[in-house]
């Protein structure tokens, strides 16, 4: 699209997450809310809604939901009541959804995302609690529908935002923000392939400066970062393009389609039901006190922004490095654990973002498998001491003691001749016996050939099986050549 077209509009863009919560049961029953178990084997009656059962309200999920609130700021609703939405769908065996549809859990707050034109926060209309459905499975040649009920009531937090996201960068960027939130207050897996963690995103288009909000559409279930900035990409143009055109945009329902790139439409907003609201019977009023509240709040783990602070200021790494770090909590958290044991917290960022995530990434394993953090700070320690070379740390000892977690940096570093010989008396004899060896060589040194040093430092190398200090070794030379 011409630039200068797609510059007199403005991108309106509010997104409503879902994530699952990770509790062991669902919301209103004792059900499995484990992600894939063979289909239909995680229902009770309740799940399903047969006549004379009553649900029962997880405390977890409630838990869960207030942890997410008291991250990013919400305010916490102290008198909650559930809602039925009605609607009839197949995936929803009840006929209705319990929901919060006028006392959401958590109201206000926000998340702070990093952009390339600065730092800005998005904030939540709301973040409520309710369950999930079930799933139609539509296999490719037959004309059946099938349906499994396994997902149906489990808990699920939808995290409402304003229409204040501007572009598919501030959509990609909010939801990584919300994902890694999420996985560090351990409440949600955060897998969007598994859907555990989708979104709506709602987006228009409107003039720039314009006061008045363009009609928005909505693309359902998006559940990869790549297909939302992809889904909001096409949308803006063909929304600008429709406007260009002087046609009228439809508030609808829109799906997205990864294989082209297109969204299409599915359902007119307008002509769908009436939900016929109302509260849940069947539960009783939910109030949060402050006591409980109090509780919840001294659960709290350091939130990646704080931890983030405290690494840029605290242990003053760069502010690249304590991105990467605190990226995920596990990793946040081995790097503070091995700045218990070394004061130099550059050289242990740069093992944990070099040497040791390569190595996780290369055999697909998780930071908890690599070498403890106290081993990490000793490993440090005698590259610091001199005895042994970055490299070799890195490429002999560090595999080591992955093979053997109980040996330490030194142990394996003296069984394998590691260590390097700074001691000046044994350089100089390896240095005495090299130039002495090579004669002529030295000859040409004397005449200006200062090439030749490289030389001699291969062949004490030699001799030193690698063990030769090569700083140590270096500077000894060339005072020994010197004296010549
Ligand atoms: P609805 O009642 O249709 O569900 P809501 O007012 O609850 O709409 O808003 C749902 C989401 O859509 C919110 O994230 C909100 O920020 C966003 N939204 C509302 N109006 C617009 C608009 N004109 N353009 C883009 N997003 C919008
Ligand atoms: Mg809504």
């Amino acid at each position: 699209m011409n630039q200068a077209i797609r510059d007199k509009y403005e991108v309106v863009i509010g997104l409503e997450v879902h994530a699952q919560l990770q509790t062991v049961s669902k919301i209103f029953a004792a059900d499995s809310a484990a992600f894939g178990a063979a289909p239909n084997t995680h229902i009770s009656p309740i799940t399903l809604g047969h006549p004379g059962t009553l649900p029962k309200l997880n405390k977890k999920a409630v838990e869960y939901a207030i942890k997410m609130g008291l991250a990013v700021g919400s305010t916490i609703t102290d008198y909650q009541y559930f809602d039925r939405k009605n609607y009839f769908y197949p995936d929803l065996p009840k006929g209705y959804q319990i929901t919060q549809d006028k006392t959401p859990i958590c109201m206000g707050g926000g998340v702070k995302v990093k952009l390339s034109t600065g730092e800005k926060t998005v904030r939540f209309h709301h973040i409520h609690l309710e369950e999930d459905a079930g799933k139609s499975l539509h296999a490719d040649d037959s004309p059946d529908s099938l349906l499994d009920y396994n997902r149906a009531g489990t808990p699920l937090i939808e995290m409402v935002t304003e229409p204040e996201i501007k572009s598919a960068e501030e959509a990609a960027q909010f939801m990584t923000e919300v994902r890694k939130l999420v996985r560090y207050l351990q409440i949600c897996d955060g897998n969007m392939e598994e859907g555990s963690l989708r979104c709506d995103v709602n987006i228009s288009v409107m003039p720039v400066g314009s006061k008045v909000f363009g009609t928005k559409v909505e693309i359902k279930n998006m559940n990869s970062i790549r297909f939302i900035q992809k889904a909001i990409e096409y949308e803006i143009v063909r929304q600008i393009e429709a406007v260009e055109a002087g046609d009228k945009l439809i508030q609808e329902t829109r799906n997205f389609d990864p294989a082209t790139g297109r969204t299409s439409g599915m359902r007119e907003k307008e002509t769908m039901n009436d939900y016929r609201y109302f509260p849940e019977p069947d539960l009783v009023p939910l109030v949060i006190s402050a006591d409980y509240l109090q509780h919840i709040k001294a659960q709290m783990p350091a939130l990646p922004w704080e931890l983030f602070e405290k690494f840029t200021k605290v242990y003053g790494l760069p502010e690249y490095d304590a991105g990467v770090l605190t990226d995920s909590r596990d990793i946040a958290e081995y790097f503070e654990a091995t700045c218990q044991f070394t004061k130099n917290y550059k050289a242990a960022s740069n093992w944990i973002m070099g040497t040791i995530k390569s190595y996780l990434n290369d055999h697909n394993l998780s930071i908890a498998d690599s070498i403890a953090p106290e081993r990490l700070a000793q490993l440090i320690g005698l590259i610091d001491e001199g005895k042994v070379s970055t490299s070799t740390a890195a490429q002999q000892i560090f595999p080591s003691l992955i093979q053997d977690p109980t040996a330490t940096p030194l142990a394996i570093a003296e069984a394998k001749n590691l260590i390097q010989q700074s001691n000046s008396d044994l350089l100089q004899t390896w240095i005495d016996e090299t130039l002495k060896a090579n004669p002529a060589k030295v000859q040409e040194y004397k005449k200006g050939k200062k090439g030749l040093l490289s030389m001699f430092m291969g062949e004490i190398m030699k001799k030193s099986k690698g063990a030769a200090d090569p700083k140590a070794t270096t500077s000894l030379l060339q005072k020994t050549l010197d004296a010549l």
